[in-house]
């Protein structure tokens, strides 16, 4: 049994080969580094101590895709690979369009013609647009206000339609929330091009002095502190939710959409003061506007992934922000 991972070498997908492999299970790596780095796959075959196959092949190239196809025969899919930068998505949504929808349907078309059925997509709490009220569960209305969102909302879309189309397919939708940390060893983690968007990186790039401070977006939300609030989870837990979920489908046919969060929310001043205390490292910041687009808060209700997959994350945000700093730490220029 062979699992396909693609975007393997990216930042939760290399977390989940080493889960993947810890477990004893047989992968295969597709990416084609467009948002990663081969030093990745190398850190992963040295912390596992195991190889595997690796092929630098883009999803849209459905030709060397279907040679992968026909070398290994595959028991299911783990779906990564995606471009998911929210402004970038506003500048270029055509390539965002081409690149995760093409790319998702060249994948779900070879699969069908390969007979591979069982797919754990990487969805996102985007799909949840601005909710009303928290914590938010699956039922909770979807919209999207971005190109890359609205990529999530489609694939999902399509992959129900194609679930009501073959009603062999067994499909799960992964709703990320917040994912942050990396792996205990500080040799995996993300490794964001430029100046990062996302607040975790940005503030272990402070906290080594690679940037002077960080910019905390907005002070007037109808927040507990006037920040906004967010469900951070440990890439760790999120990667093995997707076990989960494979185990799950084992057993169940069917689409179906899971939270993976923590269900609680932590303020952009909750991080700043946790992460300051367990690594004894002040984070200098200073306040500026709202970043358009974002919502004051959003977490999420995780009891369908406890109930129907038996998981629910367990590290807490100390432990996230000390791997989320022994990573920078190690490599404060990533895998370059
Ligand atoms: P990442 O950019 O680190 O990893 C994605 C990988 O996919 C990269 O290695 C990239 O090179 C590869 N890739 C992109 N397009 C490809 C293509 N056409 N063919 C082959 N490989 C391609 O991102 P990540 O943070 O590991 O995210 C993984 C998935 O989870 C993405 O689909 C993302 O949208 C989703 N997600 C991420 C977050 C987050 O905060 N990190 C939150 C919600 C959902
Ligand atoms: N944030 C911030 N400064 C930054 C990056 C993010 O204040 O440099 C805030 C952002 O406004 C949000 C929270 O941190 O309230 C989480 O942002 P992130 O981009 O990490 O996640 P997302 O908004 O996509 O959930």
């Amino acid at each position: 049994m062979t699992i396909l991972v693609t975007g393997g070498a990216g930042y939760i997908g290399s977390h989940a080969a080493v889960e993947l492999l810890k477990k004893g299970h047989n992968i295969v790596i597709l990416d084609n580094l467009s948002n990663s780095n081969f030093e990745s796959i190398n850190r992963i075959r040295e912390l596992t101590d195991k190889d595997f196959p690796f092929y630098n092949c883009d999803l849209l190239d459905r030709d060397k895709l279907n040679t992968i196809f026909e070398i290994h025969n595959f028991d299911s899919v783990i779906h990564f690979a995606g471009l998911k930068s929210v402004g970038e998505s506003v500048e270029i949504p055509l390539k965002y369009y081409q690149n995760n929808i093409i790319g998702t349907i060249n994948l779900c078309d070879l699969m069908a013609k390969h007979d591979v059925k069982k797919l754990v997509f990487s969805s996102s709490a985007t799909v949840y647009g601005h909710p009303n009220k928290v914590p938010i569960d699956e039922s909770f209305p979807l919209s999207s206000t971005n190109p890359y969102g609205r990529t999530k909302l489609m694939i999902e879309d399509i992959l129900r339609d194609l679930y009501t189309s073959d009603t062999s397919w067994r499909i799960a939708l992964l709703r990320y929330f917040n994912p942050i940390g990396a792996h205990e060893s500080g040799r995996i983690g993300e490794n964001p091009n430029g100046i990062p968007n996302n607040l975790m990186p940005y503030i272990t790039q402070v906290a080594i002095e690679k940037r002077e401070k960080l910019f905390v977006f907005g002070k007037d939300y109808e927040t507990h502190d006037g920040t906004g609030v967010r469900d951070f989870i440990h890439v760790i837990d999120l990667v093995k939710g997707h076990l989960k979920a494979l185990q799950y489908l084992d057993e169940n046919e069917g689409v179906e959409a899971f939270n993976l969060g923590t269900g609680s929310g932590y303020s952009v001043l909750d991080i700043i003061d946790t992460f300051s205390m367990i690594n004894k490292k002040d984070i200098p910041y200073e306040f500026v506007d709202r970043r358009p687009g974002d919502v004051a808060i959003c977490y999420a209700n995780p009891a369908k992934a406890e109930e129907m997959l038996g998981w629910r994350a367990e590290k807490d945000l100390k432990e996230m922000c000390k791997d989320s700093l022994k990573w920078q730490t190690d490599n404060p220029y990533g895998y370059e």
